[in-house]
């Protein structure tokens, strides 16, 4: 048993009007409720990491507890990296026995960002690996990224069509009203749908067949979660997300994959918040990390039915 790429997911995922979710993992705890969330939705999955969380649980460490999550659940995992900023941590990640890499050159002007896809795109492949790449701007913040509102540009259907033809890139990240972290909006969030089907609408006359399109920035910033961490001791002002039936729309259109990682943090925070307080006498840090694989747990259950539709893609 071993990783798996996209490939598959991403075409029953297409076929069948649904998307496989792409969590981010950062620890024991964050791995375990994600896959065995999956397992009981018997539902396929990304586990995806940055380069700043590669980092931090560094990669032997990583490889191991994701080998561990296939063994365990016998489920489809790809292993994902997140914003790959330059070719060299694509080459990294690759090496370190990743299935899929993301290169973000969408800060780069567009003619660099198709010379740069293309050269990781070429390496990838060569190796058995697929690539997603970024096209058009997201606002938010996002490891040491960062997008003011103002800089943000929505995708342009032809530049995507000419991107994919010229890259052969695997999956394409488009801007089309989502944006990363938690403080997405200042009003109500409006996804360009009409976009989103323009952009299919192209790639498919140009005989790209059911292209699997990808969501960054979209967690729903679950407002029971942002009130109990604020309800003990946090200070999360204004977190906004996106709502889950706009979520569902787009996964029953061209987007495969959606990426979540603000709502497992705030998830996170608000267990070990809540669990410190109401226990002020526990020191044991399984009471606490334990309380939040449970709550990521339950809380990737309901992506997977509420958001996604991925349950028993297993099955497909
Ligand atoms: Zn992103």
């Amino acid at each position: 048993m071993a990783l798996v790429t996209t490939k598959k997911m991403f075409e029953k995922a297409f076929a069948g009007n649904y998307s496989i979710g792409a969590f981010n993992i950062n620890n024991m705890e964050i791995v375990q409720a994600i896959v065995d969330a999956c397992k009981k939705q018997n539902s396929a999955v990304i586990l995806q990491v940055s380069k700043s969380a590669f980092n931090y649980m560094r990669p032997q460490y990583l490889k191991h507890l994701v080998d561990a999550a296939v063994e365990e659940s016998g489920l489809d995992i790809a292993l994902h990296l997140d914003h790959g900023a330059d070719f060299e941590i694509c080459k990294t990640c690759i090496e370190a026995g990743f299935t899929s890499v993301m290169f973000d050159g969408s800060h780069f002007d567009y003619e660099e960002n198709v010379a740069k896809t293309k050269e990781i795109v070429d390496y990838a492949h060569a190796r058995g690996v697929v690539v997603e790449a970024e096209l058009g701007k997201l606002a938010g913040v996002e490891d040491e990224v960062k997008v003011a509102a103002e800089g943000a540009t929505y995708t342009d259907p032809d530049q995507a069509l000419d991107f994919v033809k010229r890259t052969g890139v695997d999956s394409l990240a488009i801007a089309i009203g989502t944006s990363h972290g938690a403080y997405k909006f200042k009003g109500e969030a409006k996804l360009d749908f009409d976009r989103l089907a323009t952009i299919t609408e192209k790639l498919e006359a140009a005989g790209f067949h059911n292209y699997p399109i990808v969501l960054h920035g979209a967690s729903s910033v679950d407002q029971n979660a942002v009130a109990t961490c604020n309800e003990f001791g946090g200070q999360i002002k204004g977190a906004k997300g996106i709502p889950v039936e706009m979520l569902r729309k787009a996964s029953s259109m061209a987007v495969c994959k959606i990426n979540m990682d603000t709502d497992i943090r705030l998830a996170m925070t608000a267990a070990v918040r809540k669990s410190l307080a109401e226990k002020p006498e526990a020191f044991d840090p399984r009471g606490y990390l334990g309380e939040a694989r449970k709550d990521i747990e339950a809380m990737v259950e309901k992506k997977i039915t509420d958001v996604l539709g991925s349950a028993n893609s297993m099955n497909d």
